[in-house]
């Protein structure tokens, strides 16, 4: 896959950028995402510390080699440590962080054990909770990042053209689901975004129903929710397709949740408020008096993380602003009828949206 190559290191000053309205003097990075963001380390164990004048890394021994690797390709100039314990870890950041007044902590990603222990290593320095401040700047998505989801999206497409001939086959939501993964892994992805979603009939109107080794029947209703990680960077899709002809009931589902997803699309551009978004969608879905099965938010964000920034919620805060990649997903559960759900992956742009999923949304599998 020939991506761009994307602006790792510049990311720390607009990170320093930041300190000021977070009343911190440093960072100490916690979050995975949030670590390979900055840096470009995407193994399991890290902290950084963000100062002023430098970064800080720490890790242990079995990234000895692979830190300095990917640091040294982002372009990020760290100093970095490898610890054999904790402790050792723990005396590199106090090191860095020597004369510094206030140090930040990620206060969604610090557990309470994390932030008892941390409470003693860095001497006089105040701890500040901070709230998402690398998670904001991930927010607006470069043209590099926006590449990488957007070739997650093209395979996920891919992946559906290729197995939705077999739901005729009679088939279970497991063999489905693994079909949709070899297909994703086979054309290039790391792995799942997430475990596919394969629901039918009265699996489907369970929102997040796990795959059965239940076969998928003629007349039945098939939510597949899925997506793909390439370079980091996540996809996520959500098709609704019925086997053979659906009976009247399910095509009225279909119909409500396809205008309500189109009118959520309408809506997306730079300036809206998200919970606009989720407005659109939802009116739609009310008015049809199928409010009550419409039960969860109408999207997120997509990036390195498959739920991040922004919520597109009803009670959301947020305001789109181009860059912004999201979901629109509405969908219906009608326990005894079945569920319906259609999601794409659009990047928010001044003049609307540009969808990064692309696959068909034809209903019927002959
Ligand atoms: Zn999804
Ligand atoms: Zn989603």
């Amino acid at each position: 896959m020939n991506l761009p190559p994307l602006s790792v290191a510049p990311r720390l000053d607009r990170l320093r950028a930041a300190f000021a309205a977070a009343q911190v003097d440093a960072l100490l990075v916690t979050r995975l995402p949030n670590i390979r963001y900055l840096t470009g380390f995407t193994g399991s164990a890290a902290m950084v510390l963000v100062t002023e004048q430098g970064v800080t890394f720490t890790t242990d021994g079995r990234y000895t080699e692979q830190s300095g690797e990917q640091l040294a390709a982002a372009g990020v100039e760290a100093q970095i440590e490898i610890g054999a314990t904790q402790a050792d870890q723990r005396d590199a950041l106090a090191a860095a962080a020597a004369g510094v007044a206030r140090v930040g902590l990620e206060a969604h990603g610090v557990t309470w054990a994390q932030q008892r222990d941390i409470a003693g290593w860095f001497g006089a320095a105040e701890l500040v909770a901070t709230d998402h401040v690398v998670e904001t700047l991930r927010l607006v998505k470069e043209e590099a990042e926006v590449a990488r989801i957007r070739a997650a999206c093209a395979i996920g497409d891919a992946a559906f053209a290729e197995v939705r001939p077999m739901l005729a086959d009679g088939p279970t939501e497991q063999e489905v689901a693994l079909a949709l993964e070899w297909a994703m892994r086979t054309r290039g992805a790391s792995g799942n975004s997430f475990d596919p979603i394969v629901a039918a009939g009265p699996n489907a109107a369970k929102p997040h129903a796990r795959p059965s080794a239940r076969r998928i029947e003629p007349g039945e209703l098939v939510v597949l929710d899925f997506g793909c990680i390439v370079d980091g960077y996540c996809s996520d899709m959500t098709r609704t397709v019925s086997v053979g002809p659906p009976n009247a009931a399910s095509q009225r589902l279909v119909d409500v949740v396809r205008e309500a997803q189109a009118n959520g699309r309408d809506a997306v551009r730079a300036g809206a408020a998200a919970a606009d978004v989720d407005r659109a969608c939802r009116d739609i879905i009310d008015s049809a008096g199928l409010g009550e099965y419409f039960v969860h938010s109408t999207g997120h964000g997509v990036g390195l993380e498959i739920h991040e920034a922004p919520r597109v919620a009803k009670t959301a805060g947020d305001t789109l602003e181009a860059g912004f990649v999201v979901t629109v997903e509405p969908g219906v559960y009608v326990p005894g009828v079945g569920g319906v759900r259609v999601e794409d992956t659009l990047v928010v742009t001044y003049d609307g949206a540009d969808p990064l999923t692309l696959a068909p949304k034809d209903l019927v599998v002959a």
